[in-house]
């Protein structure tokens, strides 16, 4: 094979580079973008073209520290070691490599932010989730997982009063009524095309609660493949939209008053080829009490933004009772009974959204989880009532995002494992957004979060 006019030798590059190299000049891609999630939850990120391919794939693309800073309004905050000075690199990994259906002539690779010489960096959120599934391993278990997203289809257009631009949803079918279906079909089928391209195996989909409300599950994955799928779901969902002049948004409570749209996310731990939360209760138990003991402070993380509090609220089937219960759709964490004899049983946590970097997330789940099975932590009972009707008996979770980030703040083990940069870097970003949004009004909110996410 020939060099590239980088001067990099393809020789020189590790197989999977070198198929990505083949690749693109067979799709006639010409565009590659390299992908990472931010502490304001906003999927961001830098292209190299094809010409330059072979080289960045080693060396990553140059990138300002600032940007770890940086939240969901673009509004860079004060965080020592995030100003102007200082460079990280783009490093994309070459296992996730996509072609985008939905934007001819560009590719996708997820990646890490890298020091200089190539080392972690502490604020690079995949990096978090990666040292937390090595834990796990290092503890002899795997976690599988999915998210379970609903998003909403509409279109974006100017506000008749003058005011920010709404987002007017796609039609006010029933819910999971056959018209929906109907309704949304040319953009579902492109949809679903444009995932199963990428190698996300879809699952299921129906129109959900509420107008425009959509809803479709990817099949579960080890936690970083897991939190790769749902960075790509969420950019295929919203690129297939702007492709069709429509508008999708995963926002959490796009519409107010209406149905919000979570990320649920299902979670099983497995020991080689066996499924723990089948095979032993003891430890799905003090995993899903690792989960309950921490959730307060996970919320600041799997509900990551102002928006997301107005989805967390009792009586809307978003889990916002510290609690568990088998089938329980109000209780945060449903025991799933598995579907048929060949389904996998797992847990279900609902106070998850997609405004959360997946990353941060998902390895704050792991962290909380082993907690639980290290310190043998007890769940309580089951509830198998809707916790809102009792009022008093059962804990309710944070009310905003405020409340969250302070029981986040109070979480020794979460702050630990999070790190010093990371940690102050995210309750920055968190707080100034809690702050932000504070002084505004809803139509304010609801147009920033439809627009980021
Ligand atoms: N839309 C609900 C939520 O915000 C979930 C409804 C369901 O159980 O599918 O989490
Ligand atoms: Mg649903």
């Amino acid at each position: 094979m020939r060099d590239r006019p980088s001067g990099t030798k393809t020789s020189q590059l590790d197989p999977h580079a070198r198929r990505i190299l083949e690749r693109t000049e067979l799709e006639g891609i010409e565009l590659i973008r390299f992908l990472y999630v931010d502490h304001g939850g906003v999927i961001r990120g830098k292209a190299a073209s094809r010409s330059r391919l072979a080289e960045r794939l080693g060396t990553g693309i140059g990138h300002t520290v600032a940007m770890m800073a940086m939240n969901m309004l673009d509004q860079l905050q004060d965080v020592e070691h995030l100003g102007p000075v200082g460079e990280v690199r783009i490093v994309p990994d070459p296992t996730t490599y996509v072609p985008l259906p939905h934007a001819p002539g560009a590719a996708a690779m997820l990646s890490d932010l890298r020091l200089p010489d190539g080392s972690p960096w502490q604020a690079c959120a995949r990096t978090f989730l990666k040292d937390a599934v090595a834990q796990l391993a290092g503890e002899g278990y795997t976690l599988l997982a999915a998210f379970e997203p609903e998003f909403t289809l509409g279109r974006l257009l100017p506000d008749p009063g003058g005011g920010h631009d709404r987002l007017v949803p796609l039609d006010d079918s029933l819910c999971y009524a056959n018209t929906g279906f109907d309704t949304a079909h040319d953009y579902t089928m492109k949809l679903v095309r444009a995932l199963e391209t990428q190698g996300l195996r879809v699952e299921h989909y129906h129109p959900e609660l509420g107008p425009g409300q959509q809803e479709l599950s990817i099949r579960y994955a080890p936690a970083l493949r897991a939190a790769d799928n749902h960075v790509l779901l969420r950019e295929t969902v919203r690129g297939v939209a702007m492709r069709m002049q429509l508008w999708a948004s995963l926002a959490p409570k796009p519409l107010a008053g209406q149905a919000g749209n979570g990320a649920h996310l299902h979670l099983s731990l497995w020991s080689d080829t066996t499924n723990l939360f089948g095979a032993d209760d003891e430890i799905r138990d003090a995993f899903v009490g690792g989960l309950l003991a921490h959730l307060p402070a996970l919320t600041a993380l799997t509900c990551g933004s102002v928006n997301s509090f107005r989805r967390l609220a009792p009586r809307s089937w978003a889990g916002a009772y510290a609690v568990h219960g088998p089938d329980n759709r109000e209780a945060a964490i449903r025991m799933c009974s598995p579907l048929g004899d060949s389904g996998e049983p797992n847990v279900e946590l609902k106070p998850s959204d997609s405004s959360a970097n997946p990353y941060l997330s998902l390895g704050a789940v792991i962290h909380a989880g082993l907690d639980g099975i290290r310190r043998k932590l007890d769940p309580g009972e089951p509830v198998d009532v809707d916790p809102d009707t009792r009022p008093g008996r059962y804990p309710r979770l944070p009310s905003s995002l405020g409340e969250a980030l302070d029981a986040l703040e109070a979480d020794e083990l979460l702050m630990e494992a999070l790190g010093p940069l990371r940690r102050s870097a995210y309750l920055a970003v968190k707080r100034s957004e809690a702050a932000a949004f504070a002084a505004q009004d809803v139509a304010y909110e609801l147009y920033h979060h439809v627009r980021a996410f």
